[in-house]
């Protein structure tokens, strides 16, 4: 179970706006863990299970899945969060202003003292050049951007194109973020700090890694 002195950064932003690969340099950088429910509902996908089927068509669309539905999956698994480390990094999650309030009151109000909150501030057009160039990990899920000139993931799985990375479908993504995720930014606003997204992926994990150490978070040796 999650200590309660453990700190939980929540990455907020666009699609595209670079919380995967931001996620990966702290993950690496710092002794954290990760926690994406985008990776937790693609595998539910993957297996087929009745949450997986339910969900399929909307992780597809890039339409954002149920509150209630996506908390479940989070009271489930959050449990099993053994941070060795001092910290989680939460990618993905919450995205809407009920998830925040869930994720404030499990366990009485347990976290809600540690959590801080990063956003990555970024143009839409320029989501959509980054995405457009984007791969992910067919196996674990990992994130590629435009500098990684492999095929295959560091786990052996094979790069592929997300399907709910087409055009279209991270336009829907994007209007999906206004809505739901905006008042999510409100609800967090005497949390949250913010890096702007004009920064290149090399200048926000400067920017990041200050802000960790200021909150007591501890590099790996
Ligand atoms: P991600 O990998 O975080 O971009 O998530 C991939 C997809 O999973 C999203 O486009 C949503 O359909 C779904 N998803 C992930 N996290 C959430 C969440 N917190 N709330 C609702 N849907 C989510």
């Amino acid at each position: 179970m999650i200590h309660r002195n453990v700190t939980l950064i929540i990455l907020v932003g666009a699609p595209g706006s670079g919380k995967g690969t931001l996620a990966q340099y702290l993950k690496e950088k710092f002794d954290i863990c990760y926690f994406s429910t985008g990776v937790l509902l693609r595998n539910e996908v993957k297996k087929g299970t009745d949450i997986g089927r339910s969900v399929e068509r909307i992780v597809e669309s890039g339409g954002l899945v149920e509150d209630s539905l996506v908390n479940e999956i989070v009271r489930k698994n959050i449990k099993d969060i053994e941070p060795e480390g001092k910290a989680v990094i939460l990618d993905g999650y919450p995205r809407t202003k009920e998830q925040a309030q869930f994720l404030d009151e499990i366990d009485n109000g347990a976290l809600k003292q540690t959590i801080k909150v990063i956003e990555l501030v970024v143009d839409n057009e320029e989501v959509i050049v980054r995405i457009s160039k984007r791969r992910v990990c067919a196996k674990c899920g990992n994130t590629y951007g435009p500098m990684d000139k492999i095929d295959i993931c560091s786990c052996g799985g094979k790069l592929i194109k997300r399907k709910d990375d087409e055009e279209l479908t991270v336009r829907n993504r994007l209007d999906e973020y206004e809505k739901a995720t905006l008042p999510l930014i409100d609800y967090y606003s005497d949390r949250i700090v913010k890096i702007s997204g004009k920064r290149t992926p090399e200048e926000n994990a400067r920017v990041a890694d200050n802000y960790l150490c200021d909150w007591g978070i501890e590099r790996r040796r």
